[in-house]
Formats: C-alpha cells, sequence, structure tokens
C-alpha cells in the first residue's frame, strides 16, 4: 500500500447554516498518512498517484459533532472516479445499496461512500442516505476490516443497563478499541460512526460495500434475558450464505466464550442456545440489515453480552473488559485471516426462533444530516 499526500479542501457553501462553532477551513494541507502494513491475505486497493490538482478553497461550515480519533488518518489517492449520476432509490425512498465505491473521511469523523465526481467535488452518500457534494475530507478505496458500533444518538441508545449505561456507548468503546488493536497488528480498520450519533443501517452496510473489507464486525450487547448461563451468553450471528461469515462468527464465539468464561465471579445469564448461529427472517434471508444488506461482504454481528443483567453491565463497563473484548475480536480476526484450517466452534445449528419482529434498524426517514 502507497501512502500519498492528498489536497484538504473546505466544503462547498452547502444547505446547512444553523448553529455556532462556526469553523473556518483553509486549505491545502496535506499531510502524509502514517505508514501501515497490509495483512497479505486480504485484497488492497490499487491506487496511483495523485495528480489532483491542490487547489485553495476557503469556506465556512458548522460543526455539531465531535470528531473522531478512530476514524482512519490514512489517505489512499484518488482513483478515476466517473461523474456521478443521480443516487439510485427504492419505492420507498430508501437509497438502493451497492451504487458507491470508496468512501470520503470527512474532517468530522464521517465515512460518507463515493457516487463518483462533481467536477473537482465528490458526490456523496450522506449518513441519512441523500446525495450531497463535499470537497473536504480524504478518501480512502479500501480497508480490511470495517467495525461497527451498533446504534447511537439520542433516539437509538440500544439496550439500557439497570444503571444507565447505554449499549450504543458501550458499543464504540468496544469497536473503537477493536480498531486500535487491529492497527496494531497491521490491518487497516475503520469505525462506522464517529462519535454517538445515529446512522441507518442502510448506511452503514454501504460503508461496508463501498470499502470492500475482508470482514465488517457489527458489536452489540444484548437484553431481555434474565435466565442463569453457565458461561457467558455471547450470540455471534452470521450470514447465511457466506461460510466464511459462519468461520469468522464460530472463531468470535470461540474466543468470547473462553476469554469471558475465564474471568471469576460473574453471574452470567444467556438463551440455552447461545452460540454462533444464522437468524433468518421470514422470506428466509438474513434477519439483521447489517447482515443482509452487505451482501458479498463477510459480515458478522456479534452481542457480547448481557447489558441489562447487573453484573454483566458493571463488568463490560471496566476498561480492562473492553479491552479484552477488543482483544479477543482482533485475535479471531486474525485467525481468521492467516489460518483457514481454523474452524471455530460454539455453533447452534438448530436455534430457537428468535422472532421476526423489528430489528430497531431504523429507517431514513425523519434522519438529520450533519453539516458536511
Ligand atoms: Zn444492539
Amino acid at each position: 500500500m502507497k501512502w500519498a499526500v492528498l489536497p484538504v479542501l473546505a466544503v462547498a457553501a452547502a444547505s446547512c447554516a444553523t448553529g455556532a462553532g462556526v469553523t473556518e477551513v483553509t486549505g491545502p494541507a496535506g499531510e502524509a498518512a502514517p505508514g501501515a502494513t497490509t495483512a497479505g491475505a486480504v485484497d488492497t486497493a490499487t491506487s496511483t498517484p495523485s495528480t489532483t490538482p491542490t487547489t485553495t478553497t476557503t469556506s465556512t461550515t458548522t460543526t455539531s459533532t465531535p470528531s473522531s480519533t478512530t476514524t482512519s488518518p490514512t489517505t489512499t489517492s484518488v482513483p478515476a472516479l466517473a461523474e456521478a449520476g443521480p443516487l439510485v432509490v427504492d419505492d420507498e425512498g430508501v437509497p438502493v445499496n451497492g451504487q458507491t465505491r470508496g468512501v470520503v473521511v470527512h474532517p468530522d469523523g464521517w465515512l460518507l461512500p463515493v457516487l463518483g465526481t462533481a467536477g473537482d467535488a465528490w458526490s456523496v452518500w450522506t449518513p441519512c442516505g441523500r446525495q450531497a457534494v463535499v470537497e473536504r475530507g480524504t478518501y480512502l478505496s479500501h480497508v480490511d476490516v470495517v467495525v461497527d458500533p451498533g446504534h447511537g444518538g439520542d433516539r437509538e441508545p440500544g439496550a439500557v443497563g439497570p444503571g444507565g449505561t447505554r449499549e450504543s456507548d458501550l458499543n464504540l468503546a468496544v469497536a473503537r478499541r477493536l480498531v486500535d488493536r487491529l492497527r496494531v497488528r497491521g490491518y487497516e480498520a475503520v469505525v462506522t460512526r464517529p462519535g454517538d450519533v445515529r446512522l441507518p443501517i442502510v448506511t452503514r452496510a454501504e460503508i461496508a460495500l463501498a470499502l470492500r473489507p475482508a470482514a465488517n464486525i457489527s458489536i452489540h450487547f444484548n437484553a431481555g434475558i434474565d435466565a442463569p448461563h453457565a458461561g457467558p451468553g455471547t450470540e455471534t450471528y452470521h450470514q447465511l450464505d457466506d461460510p466464511g461469515s459462519r468461520r469468522l462468527a464460530g472463531l468470535v464465539q470461540e474466543g468470547l466464550t473462553e476469554a469471558l468464561g475465564g474471568l471469576d465471579g460473574v453471574r452470567w445469564v444467556g438463551m440455552s442456545d447461545a452460540g454462533a448461529m444464522a437468524r433468518p427472517d421470514r422470506e428466509g434471508r438474513d434477519y439483521y440489515g447489517v447482515l443482509r444488506r452487505p451482501a458479498g461482504v463477510t459480515s458478522i454481528l456479534v452481542e457480547v453480552g448481557y447489558l441489562t443483567n447487573p453484573g454483566e453491565e458493571a463488568l463490560f463497563g471496566r476498561p480492562e473488559t473492553q479491552e479484552l473484548v477488543a482483544a479477543t475480536l482482533a485475535d479471531a480476526v486474525d485467525t481468521w485471516i492467516t489460518d483457514p484450517t481454523a474452524a471455530g466452534s460454539g455453533f447452534t445449528d438448530d436455534p430457537i426462533f428468535r422472532g421476526y419482529g423489528p430489528s430497531g434498524a431504523g429507517g431514513v426517514d425523519r434522519c438529520e444530516d450533519p453539516p458536511l
């Protein structure tokens, strides 16, 4: 992988004109990305040195989201993208997955799947699944692993523990640690959301499709069961039709139940059939949108433990436990990539029916895009 210097441009005057915190951004300010190695077993992006002229553009924009320290600081050169056409949406106005290539990493941390060029700028898929033009950010064509912290934002906290811990916060904390662990191991990885913000499933899926990772891992903590369980009630969901997804889920399940099961004094809860499994919907497709929508990208969803169990809420709130979970997940990914004979374990081949209800994914309606 080569690192190229990219011009950092200012955002074009957009429709956002609200709020305080006006920030003036002046380009160009190209900065060399830190070196990193890419796992040999993983498809790597081919890129040519950037020849994009470094124009100086100044504009103002508002910032309302915390900038992230965990989105990738790496840049790749601008590929030969075609001029973007209009965003294709379905009958309900939801954009159709699979129409982008690469993402622009916005200075505020948003990953914006790229539809194509728009003159000297990028035409992107916004967090809410709309089309916008941005001139600011760095293009990223590929990563090895996409890490997706489930839920986010005031309207979608996910599970909430008896002590008030929000699943969305815990997911993000573990996701950021996992990205750090993966980078230490030489993998390029990103998180799908830059902070405590809402991101519709359709956009999470598009980020995975745009970045063509070896693996897309959605991190969750569970709710609702209070039946005692002999060990961790970890559930790892794989895609129905992807053997690689099944194997990765087995390695994650194996690693987490072993690592967490080694902790003393925890009163675990869980379903009697907790394990690595698939979950079909009524039509026999993957129930979880984050597994169904990025078809062709190997994806899993892990419910690490039960946040609604007071003992587990306290346990997973500790930084050392979050590190243990992240390290275990990174180990599982590394083993999956480097050792094709590692099969994983803990598979539940005939799971208890878990329902067809809504998965809490949220649509794109009533979604408010950030200033870009
Ligand atoms: Zn969740």
